[in-house]
């Protein structure tokens, strides 16, 4: 570091919903903020290749993988859209109240339940069959701002936290594009500053330094634990994760359908199984298909017809000192997707679907490697002082919808560092 090393009050590592909270409403207090993103800035683009672009993979081992996407808002630029009201008790039995940012969230997003005109007709029919069933069923908030949905289903009318991104940025935040955090610089226990990997052009890339009196590490679930023990705390991540391991199930609809929000509502089967709506949009339908390699499907769009299913799986596995999470799926992960698996095609099978398949297992994410009361405390902060986390890597197995959680989260976390006045 030298004199010309930039210095900001806080660092926050990472885009996503977690990190542009944090960022956003440090700046609004008047703190100098510096965002620092891996991915670019591309604006977002409706479109296979657009999107795949910005998709990235991360292995668990045993040929399973977890999405997430690499650009500026994260995994939200990919995401659904779908909520659930965050868990207050669990935080509160962990020391953390997060019930006003849960308030003051839900008055500031866009989050309602959908119309049936934004759903595909195959959705409001399976959903139909469900009930007919006797399953009970559950209807999610959605963050789309349906105001932009005058003429059915678009594709910019779900929020992202680019929203959140251009608020930080309004108020004097600094975004830098294509900046790979590799260690957070430590002096004395005390976080002071992030070193990161600039990338200039395609190839090359220059090693950089910036300083701060805060660091908030939310690079996600995965990339988190790994910068974590890249800075010295050798104890990240060192008893076990959860990776949400899911399959979907895809048939052939005797309904044609127009394109529409999917995973809004599912079955409650229990706590450890859940079954969801799995009717996507047209681009999303096709990398799933492309990326199960089922090419015919790919081009049947109009006549699909599936459900998803993700189960609860036990913390464990391990993050291996070559910084690779590995995993095994267990017999009892098996079961239960078996479990889930017999109830969707069931749902789907009474309601004329024909040609069904089942997907690969893939995991939803990556998360619960660092343990609130273990590797950090009710401030989120880690044994290095002002050093913080705040991404899925700190959500406990309960939370399996994400978002909204990480935004109150960020929300608490910012009030943690510089309380509002
Ligand atoms: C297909 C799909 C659908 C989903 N649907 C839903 C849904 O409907 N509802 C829901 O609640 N959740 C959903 N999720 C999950 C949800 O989007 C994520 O769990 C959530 O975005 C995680 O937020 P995060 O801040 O932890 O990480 P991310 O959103 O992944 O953000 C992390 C950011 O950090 C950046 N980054 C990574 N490494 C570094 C580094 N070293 N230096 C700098 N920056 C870095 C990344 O580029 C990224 O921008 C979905 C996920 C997927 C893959």
């Amino acid at each position: 570091m030298n004199d010309k090393t930039p210095e900001f009050d806080a660092i926050i590592v990472g885009s996503g919903p977690g990190g542009a909270t944090v960022a956003r409403e440090l700046s609004r207090r008047g703190q100098q903020v510096l965002l620092l993103e891996r991915g670019g800035n591309q604006p977002l683009k409706n479109g296979v290749l657009p999107i795949a672009s910005m998709m990235n993979a991360v292995s668990v081992g045993d040929k399973l993988a977890s999405g997430r996407a690499l650009t500026t808002g994260g995994t939200t630029a990919v995401y659904l859209g779908a909520t659930v009201r965050p868990r207050v008790e669990l935080f509160q039995s962990l020391g953390i109240d997060i019930s006003r940012e849960v308030e003051e969230a839900e008055k500031e997003l866009p989050l309602a339940p959908l119309p049936d005109a934004l759903l595909r007709p195959q959705s409001i029919k399976l959903r139909e069959t469900a009930t007919a069933l006797g399953y009970e069923l559950f209807t999610s908030r959605m963050l789309v701002d349906q105001s932009k949905c005058s003429v059915g289903y678009t594709y910019g009318a779900r929020w992202t936290a680019r929203a959140y991104v251009q608020d930080a940025v309004n108020s004097g935040a600094t975004l830098v594009n294509q900046a790979r955090a590799l260690r957070v610089l430590v002096e004395d226990g005390r976080a002071v500053g992030v070193e990161y990997e600039q990338r200039k052009g395609r190839k090359a890339v220059e090693i950089r330094q910036a300083r701060a009196s805060t660091v908030v590490l939310a690079a996600g679930g995965p990339a988190s634990p790994v910068i974590l023990r890249r800075s010295g705390l050798k104890n990240a991540a060192d008893s076990g994760f959860y990776c949400h391991p899911s399959i979907a199930v895809y048939g052939t609809s005797p309904l044609k359908g127009q394109e529409g929000f999917g995973g809004s509502w599912g079955l409650r089967l229990n706590d450890e199984i859940r079954i969801g709506d799995a009717n996507f949009d047209r681009t999303f339908y096709r990398l799933i298909m492309l990326g199960q390699r089922q090419w015919r499907r790919v081009f049947s769009y109009t006549k699909s017809i599936g459900m998803g299913v993700m189960v609860k799986d036990s913390v464990g596995g391990e993050l291996g000192e070559d910084l690779l999470y590995r995993k095994p799926l267990t017999e009892e992960d098996r079961d239960k997707l078996a479990q889930g698996e017999q109830v969707a095609r069931r749902v789907l099978e009474h309601a004329g679907a024909k040609n069904l398949f089942t997907s690969a297992v893939s995991s939803s994410h990556i998360g619960g490697a660092i343990k609130i009361g273990r590797h950090v405390d009710a401030k989120l902060q880690t044994q290095y002082r002002n050093l913080h986390v705040c991404d899925g890597s700190v959500l406990p197995p309960e939370v399996n919808t994400p978002t909204l959680t990480l935004i109150c989260l960020g929300k608490y976390l910012a009030n943690q560092i510089a309380p509002a006045v």
